[in-house]
């Protein structure tokens, strides 16, 4: 037996609250409504798929979602008398009936008409009048309506459907000079004899069919009314008064941009590469601003921890010397190691070198692909202060020295039995070091935090391995899980004052559950952040139309200055291109209600991370995304460029407390 109501709340949670539809009125009628009594039988099983599906006569069930963002367009309060064009299966009429007191529904094809009444009955709603004729010419016995809602397309705005609108009613329509393609639009009665008419989408409906519609009265298409704006040049329009625009990064105006950040806790700050100057150069202008003015004492990367104690151990002018060995030495190494980030470095060590020593700026590493360098990391700082302890670690670890070359395939190996898990040793090594707490945090807090952080990511790290070959999506997830513990840890570690920074991809940081990633099941740190503290993060995304960028080609490759092609129609890149501004900031949390319902319909959106593939751009790099719900802050550059990575040889010669090692 197929569970419907699972899939129905699915079905609200992915495709529809998940896009942006907000109203709780709608979504629990979608959540109450049983969609599969109102499909024919041969397609019950797909009742809840994210499409239309065929019903009798040539005619369609709408996708769910354009019936939610239908009714919600209708913006219903409970108690109303409504009208609707084109009943079809009765499914919309139904969802209409759990909201409104009254609906009507005409249908001009007799067998659909009966075959409403029919689903409507069994689905229950006794407060449906099903009523079989054209409906272009409205329902005057029953006129005036509060809201009346057309599900076909129809060449312009039958003035009958007008008239019959009470004073502050609304009419959705779908309206097109073509018989298939449409724009939606909302036709709001402000008074007696004015309207006012908004585009809404571009959506797909079977033709309306009659007096006022298609195939009426002279059966060629009437002119359309005076050209209205379209749906794209009035979000362009929108953005563009919402936006503080900004010509270059070093001379934008931030100040509105730090003001909203208001008393945030943790400012999230995205990118949408892992090679753009750019966006290192304005999380560096950000940040050193939240550090002066909003007393942020942290900054954690996505990078691995043993690397970023290096820099910390040379921004905070730390005492313990750190290891010989070069920090962000693996792939990909551009993306830590390049000339921006060493801007922003140096302006750490400079601006602590000026306040006492335990008020330093932190900064941290979040993420786990460093598991040998942090064994070696824990057994030097054991060997210093406790040999005995760092003989059994030099044990336990050993089980997983063999895989050092490519502990990728550690996991396999384990997994498949052909070698012995390591799970036990390295969680085991974990509880031994935290016990100890009192022991060896006399020596020095900061050293067993580290130590401590170290053995962490060696546990997580073991446990990704072998988790990445049950599938991507439990590996990120323990991935993003890791990285916010760390990150609440360091919260922790610092508080009272722990407020923290986090630069990382926008795809860990905006909001999974606003994209494509939360119907895979992904979580990421942005989430988990707004879930755990709410109002109290404010999260930054990025994103830029074309320019350079460094990346590789494939994992471990070479790394390449890339040209990035132009953003693609359809995209929040594109319709923010089309602004004509070379760069700007952009409130989304903030932004006004119509700003923020346009820009919630999904978009496609870019992210190119250490990799790029400019020939598959759309299927490997593009992927659907509800701006407002994921960002709080939009940060726009249209042109950008690769960042400048640090060669190893151009270090030599540079002091033995260079961050970045030798
Ligand atoms: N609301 C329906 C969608 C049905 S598709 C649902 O949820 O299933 C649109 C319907 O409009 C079709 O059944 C078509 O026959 C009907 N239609 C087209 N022109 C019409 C007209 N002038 N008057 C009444 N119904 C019309």
């Amino acid at each position: 037996m197929t569970d419907f109501a699972a899939l129905r709340n699915e079905m609200v949670d992915r495709q529809i609250a998940a896009r942006g539809v907000r109203s709780l009125a709608v979504l629990d009628a979608m959540r109450s409504v049983p969609r599969e009594e109102f499909v024919p039988a041969g397609v019950r099983e797909f009742a809840y798929d994210d499409s239309p599906l065929p019903i009798a006569a040539d005619q369609t069930i709408s996708q769910p979602y354009i019936v939610a963002f239908m009714v919600e367009a209708l913006a219903l309060q409970g108690g109303e008398k409504v009208l609707e064009i084109g009943a079809g299966s009765g499914y919309a009429a139904a969802i209409l009936s759990v909201i409104a007191s009254r609906v009507y529904t005409i249908e001009r094809i007799h067998e659909l008409a009966e075959y409403a009444r029919d689903a409507l009955a069994r689905a229950g709603c006794a407060n449906v009048e099903v009523i079989e004729g054209d409906g272009t010419r409205g329902f005057p016995e029953q006129a005036p309506f509060d809201a009346i809602v057309v599900a076909a397309g129809g060449p312009e705005v039958p003035e009958s459907l007008k008239q019959q609108l009470k004073i502050g009613g609304r009419l959705v329509i779908p309206i097109g000079a073509s018989r298939s393609v449409q724009e939606l639009v909302r036709v709001t009665r402000v008074a007696e004899s004015e309207f006012e008419v908004e585009d809404l989408a571009d959506v797909r409906f079977v033709p309306l069919i009659g007096a006022e519609g298609w195939g009426g009265r002279d059966d060629k298409a009437p002119a359309r009314p005076a050209k209205r704006e379209s749906r794209e040049e009035r979000l362009q329009r929108r953005v563009d008064d919402a936006c503080d625009p900004f010509l270059d990064i070093e001379n934008a105006n931030i100040d509105p941009l730090i003001d909203r950040v208001g008393d945030a806790r943790i400012v999230l700050i995205g990118e949408a590469s892992h090679g753009t100057s750019e966006f290192y150069r304005f999380r560096t202008r950000v940040s050193a601003r939240l550090i002066e003015e909003k007393g942020f004492r942290l900054v954690g990367i996505e990078g691995d921890w043993p690397d970023a104690a290096r820099i910390d151990h040379y921004v905070r002018h730390l005492r313990y010397p750190p290891s010989e060995w070069t920090a962000f030495a693996r792939f990909p190494t551009w993306m830590w190691r390049n000339s921006e980030m060493r801007e922003f470095v140096d302006w750490l060590r400079i601006h602590n070198s000026n306040i006492a020593e335990d008020e330093r700026i932190a900064f941290h590493g979040l993420d786990l692909y460093s598991m040998y360098s942090s064994i070696r990391e824990i057994l030097r700082y054991l060997d210093e202060i406790d040999p005995e302890t760092a003989a059994i670690a030099r044990q336990r670890y050993g089980c997983l020295t063999p895989w050092q070359s490519d502990p990728a395939t550690y996991g396999r190996a384990a997994l498949t039995g052909t070698y012995r898990s390591c799970e036990k040793d390295v969680v085991g090594m974990l509880k031994e070091l935290a016990n100890k707490h009192w022991q060896y945090a006399s020596h020095d807090g900061e050293r067993f935090l580290d130590a401590v952080q170290n053995a962490r990511l060696i546990a997580n790290a073991e446990r990704y391995y072998r988790t990445m070959y049950y599938g991507s999506r439990s590996s990120w997830n323990l991935r993003d899980n890791y990285m916010f513990e760390t990150l609440q840890t360091l919260i922790e570690h610092y508080a009272p004052h722990g407020k923290a920074i986090v630069w990382a991809h926008n795809s860990h940081v905006g909001d999974a559950s606003a994209t494509e990633m939360s119907s895979r099941g992904e979580l990421n740190i942005g989430h988990l952040c707004r879930r755990a503290y709410g109002d109290g993060v404010h999260i930054i995304g990025f994103g830029t139309d074309s320019g350079t960028v460094a990346a590789a080609s494939e994992w471990d490759g070479p790394m390449q200055v890339m040209n990035v092609r132009p953003a693609i129609a359809g995209s929040y890149e594109r319709l923010f291109h089309e602004t004509g501004q070379p760069g700007f900031t952009l409130a989304l949390r903030g932004a006004d209600r119509e700003l923020r319902l346009d820009l919630s319909r999904p978009m496609l959106q870019r992210a190119i991370g250490v990799i790029y593939r400019p020939e598959t751009e759309l299927a490997s790099h593009y992927f659907q995304a509800v701006l407002p719900q994921q960002f709080d802050e939009y940060v726009w550059i249209d042109r950008t460029s690769a960042v400048d990575p640090i060669k190893t040889h151009e270090l030599a010669g540079m002091p033995d407390t260079y961050p970045f090692g030798l």
